[in-house]
């Protein structure tokens, strides 16, 4: 069972707090400064500092403004790496999966994905059930439960709405989807909770050197304009698809990523009612079409990209290609531009590849150490995070070991993520430990309806009595913010006052889902969200 270490009271993780340290930046000395405040950045910090290092971790937008919001949501081994043959890759994520579905059991959920075979394409069915039994394997068959082979009729029974046109059948397999933007906040609480300094809106805009030697960053203030200098031992260069333009800030010409563009759509799942993800074959790979509990997100594509790295949006195009696809798998559900509510792109940080097929580009990670003493992590994925950031802090022990300075080793595989403290995973359901505490769902569920206990439980975790005493609190905190969606006013509160959110978009991108989710990408709750964000951080 993962513990959770017992944090020393620590401040508040909000603005205020946030504006408090910044102002004290240049006057201290940290052990190590992290650059990029997305999962790779965040992890890494909250390694550090559960190893007892003074951090920083300058983050030029919000937390998860990158790539790290912009993912597919899945914590997966990759079947498809299994494929291209990397099992050391597969071995690492399906290893790293089953310990995140311990550590953070809220935010990491099972759910059945579904690989239907037509014409013995791409692989026939028996081979495809081998490949499956491989991958089981290497999890050590720590999955919520086997793969299943259905053959023809039976795969028609249970995904009727799938084309049947050539359909031998399929296999059903499960992997985890989790909440991206989440699964970096909690990490950037817990390394707040362990000491750290994670300051969002401070850009990095140049080194500080001493005789050769990186020994800190200037960084500018996004909300006052002030600049700032800060020192430390030891830079951490995380900055995921921006990592070459990082190093091109000490003018050093790098070229260790090939970013390629990712981009997913959003459907009611009214329109696509699936109770499992579907894998869709398209000519150079798959895409997914993923259930939440009323959208169903679609993607992705895989192209490679020159464009702004700050706006990277879905075109007309990808969407038309993603609604053609789908409508070749599942022609009764006849679906047009209008029944895409949202959509999302990123970039991923692929390290070069001799390939130029992007699809076989590494998704690998790589630490290097320059002769500067700066480190830089670069490719990964989400769900490697944690074990990348142990790799990340161990060379920097090394390096702190040569100073005389000796730190231990990672505690972060057995320390559960902050909401993870609490909750268990019962035949597949989450609910609040002990007798107590699944009553206590009961009552939840019975007050504000059961999608929203279930969503709270999912979303906060051990930690979602904070949201429901805010909402016991204030009636109007306790009432719907979209008539549709399971979030409650309260969650806005929560996450100006404890999840640092400073801006709109942060709390309807980010720390809620209700640009992805709202049939109107959140028009309908924009200016009451402001409004109520104003009284909080007395805004005129
Ligand atoms: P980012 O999240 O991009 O973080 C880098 C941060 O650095 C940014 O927030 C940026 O604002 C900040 N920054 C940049 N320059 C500066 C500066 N000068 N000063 C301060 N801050 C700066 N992985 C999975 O495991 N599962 C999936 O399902 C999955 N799906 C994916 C689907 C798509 C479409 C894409 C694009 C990726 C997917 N990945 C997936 C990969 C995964 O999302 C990424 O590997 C991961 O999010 C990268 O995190 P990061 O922290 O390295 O980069």
């Amino acid at each position: 069972m993962a513990a959770s270490l017992p944090s020393p009271a620590s401040p508040p993780f909000s603005l205020a707090t946030r504006n408090e340290r910044v102002g004290e930046l240049s006057s201290q000395h940290f052990d190590v400064l992290v650059i990029g405040g997305g999962i790779t950045g965040t992890g890494v910090a909250r390694d550090a500092a559960m190893r007892g290092l003074k951090v920083a971790l300058l983050e030029a937008g919000d937390l998860a403004t990158g790539t790290s919001s912009a993912s597919s949501k899945l914590v997966h081994g990759g079947l498809r790496y299994l494929e291209q043959g990397n099992v050391r890759l597969v071995l690492e994520s399906v290893s790293e999966r089953a310990r995140l579905m311990t550590l953070a059991p809220h935010l990491v959920r099972p759910m059945p994905f579904f690989f239907p075979v037509y014409r013995k394409k791409p692989r026939p069915l028996w081979m495809v059930g081998l490949g499956l039994w491989i991958y089981e394997t290497l999890a050590m068959f720590r999955v919520p439960a086997r793969h299943r082979t259905l053959r023809g009729a039976a795969a028609r029974r249970e995904f009727p709405g799938l084309t049947d046109d050539g359909l031998d059948g399929g296999v059903v397999f499960w992997d985890c989807a989790t909440d991206d933007a989440r699964l970096v906040l909690e990490t950037a609480i817990s390394a707040h909770e362990a000491g750290a300094w994670v300051l969002p809106r401070m850009r990095v805009e140049g080194f500080l050197t001493e005789r050769g030697q990186v020994t800190g960053a200037h960084a500018k203030d996004a909300l006052t304009g002030v600049s700032h200098s800060v020192s430390a031992r030891v830079v951490v260069n995380a900055t995921g698809p921006w990592t070459d333009r990082t190093l091109g800030l000490k003018r050093q010409r790098a070229r260790l990523l090939r970013p390629t563009k990712g981009t997913h759509i959003v459907l009611r799942r009214d329109r696509l009612p699936l109770d499992a993800t579907v894998m869709l074959r398209t000519d150079d790979g798959f895409i997914f079409a993923i259930p939440t509990e009323e959208s169903v997100f679609v993607g992705t594509s895989d192209t490679d990209y020159s464009g702004d790295y700050d706006r990277v949006r879905a075109t007309g195009d990808e969407v038309t290609s993603f609604l053609e696809h789908l409508n070749r798998a599942f022609p009764q559900a006849d679906l047009g531009p209008d029944d895409v509510i949202g959509s999302w792109a990123g970039l991923r940080p692929l390290l070069t590849g001799g390939d130029d097929d992007t699809r076989e580009l590494p998704r690998d990670h790589e630490v290097v150490l320059d002769d500067d003493g700066l480190v830089s992590v670069a490719g990964g994925k989400l769900t490697t995070y944690r074990l990348m950031a142990e790799e990340v802090v161990d060379r920097i022990s090394e390096r702190l070991a040569s100073d005389g300075m000796h730190i231990g080793r990672s505690p972060t595989g057995a320390v559960r993520l902050p909401g993870g403290v609490g909750v268990e995973r019962r035949r597949g359901e989450l609910s609040s430990m002990g007798v107590q505490g699944r009553a206590l769902d009961e009552t939840i569920a019975s007050e504000f309806g059961r999608d929203v206990a279930d969503h709270l439980r999912r979303t906060y975790g051990g930690r979602w009595p904070g949201i429901i005493d805010r909402a016991r609190a204030d009636e109007r905190l306790g009432l719907r913010i979209d008539p549709e969606l399971p979030y409650l006013w309260a969650e806005v509160d929560h996450a100006v006052e404890n999840e640092l959110a400073c801006t709109i978009v942060d709390v309807m991108r980010r720390r809620t889902q209700l640009i992805l989710r709202s049939r109107d990408m959140g028009a309908n709750c924009v200016a009451d969200v402001g409004a109520r964000m104003a009284q909080l951080l007395g805004w005129s």
